[in-house]
């Protein structure tokens, strides 16, 4: 067992708390008042080629892999941004990127790869469903044959960076789930345009990750080509778990990345600030047991997350792994960010000092992409073999 990471990977840790450095709290404070999506960090992170860290190289990617992502997404989010920067790595290199790398045809591959890795490109995902909710597979979303192609009706919701996608990959049921015998046969994937006639959408307000609005999506009689089916007819909710699962990884880099940096601020406040005499407040054991346990927490998950990452780039089984690091570094980013708002006491409190945006935005991934409840149902079920309670 090796945890050291190649030179490679250090180089690219070190870019990229280059370009993180560029972008400092303040630019991230002042986007998330405006609710004005990141472009010029975005357009950075592309053109340093860290949208396309696992895109093949055919398509003008690095040819990397999953742990390269997350080792950067992590890097990129503690220098400013926080989770909310890991939800446009969720959106672009991951909806988009996973799903047509994997499994697109070849002209799709050609069509969309390359403009995604220079952020031309942008995507959303929708898979759920007002009515369903967690249970997805309830979905009621149906593309209903049309020619050699499909009309797809229904509706999504809380689907994040919709205004600014150009791409919308839409999930949905091909065959009735009364007529399969598995529930998650009958399912396909669609990689449509956003500004197709008959999809509208309109955003949702919410407590933070301003500056990515989260959208209910309307899916009226919308036309879908044959050429825009990503895999397999029927197949395609075991194609997603790639993406969902790929997602989770990018998702505990977010968290990590948060952690870090609320610790860091903190750390840092607690040193300076004085009121009771000569001692800082940093050297009260109640304000540092909490921020060393989140920091145990946070490098725990960090070691899962690479595990997951280095699974899936081996092509091997990596669910419970990717999982079992989202809950961990969900709890990591919750007790850091609540915990750096304690040790800033009322300056926690005001947008000034950037934690409370931290604090914002890390509570949304206890419940997105996947409930801590989901990861524990799915840990007692694949892990210690018992059976399903729902
Ligand atoms: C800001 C934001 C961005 C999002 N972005 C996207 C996106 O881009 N694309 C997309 O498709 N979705 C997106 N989501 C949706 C997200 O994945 C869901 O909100 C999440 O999966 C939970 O589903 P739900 O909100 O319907 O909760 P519900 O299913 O209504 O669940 C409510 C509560 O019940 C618990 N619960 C449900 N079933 C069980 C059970 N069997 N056992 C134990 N507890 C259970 C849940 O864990 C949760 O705590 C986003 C959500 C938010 C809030």
């Amino acid at each position: 067992m090796d945890f050291d990471l190649t030179e490679e990977q250090q180089l690219m840790i070190e870019a990229a708390t280059r370009l993180g450095a560029e972008f400092d709290l303040e630019y991230w404070r002042e986007k998330d008042e405006r609710k004005e999506f990141p472009a010029e960090i975005w357009q950075a992170i592309c053109d340093a080629g860290f949208c396309g860290i696992a895109i093949p190289e055919s398509y003008g990617g690095a040819g990397l892999g999953m742990l390269e992502m997350a080792i950067v997404v992590e890097t990129l989010c503690a220098a400013g941004g926080g989770s909310t920067l890991s939800q446009i790595y969720m959106v672009n290199p991951i909806f988009g990127g996973i799903s047509l790398s994997k499994f697109a045809n070849e002209p799709m591959k050609q069509e969309l790869l390359p403009g995604l890795v220079t952020g031309k490109e942008t995507f959303a995902m929708g898979l759920t469903e007002p009515d369903s909710g967690t249970n997805t597979l309830a979905m009621r979303s149906f593309a209903t044959k049309d020619g050699d192609g499909w009309r797809l009706n229904g509706q999504k919701i809380w689907i994040t960076a919709v205004p600014q996608a150009t791409k919308f990959l839409a999930v949905a049921r091909t065959t009735k789930l009364a007529e399969v015998s598995s529930k998650v046969d009958g399912i396909s994937l669609f990689m449509i345009d956003v500004d197709r006639e008959g999809l509208t959408h309109q955003s949702i307000p919410k407590v933070g990750t301003n500056t990515l609005p989260s959208s209910s999506v309307f899916f009226d009689n919308v036309r879908v080509e044959p050429h825009e089916l990503v895999g397999t007819i029927d197949g395609g909710f075991r194609e997603l778990l790639d993406v969902l699962n790929t997602e989770r990884i990018v998702t505990t880099s977010g968290l990590i990345g948060t952690a870090e940096l609320a610790i860091k601020l903190a750390a840092e406040y607690s040193r300076d600030r004085k009121v009771f005499g000569d001692k800082p407040i940093g050297s009260y054991q109640s304000l540092q047991f909490p921020l060393a346990e989140a920091k145990i927490k946070l490098e725990c998950a960090r070691l899962m997350n690479y595990k997951a990452a280095s699974l899936y780039d081996q092509g091997r089984p990596y669910g419970s792994e990717a999982n079992m690091a989202k809950w961990l570094a969900g709890a990591a980013a919750a007790l850091a960010t609540d915990r750096a708002m304690q040790t800033l006491g009322g300056m926690g409190y005001s947008k000034e000092f950037h934690v409370e945006r931290l604090w914002r935005d890390a509570r949304l991934f206890r419940i997105a992409p996947v409930s801590e409840e989901m990861v524990l149902n799915y840990v007692a079920q694949h892990d210690l073999n018992m059976p399903r309670s729902y």
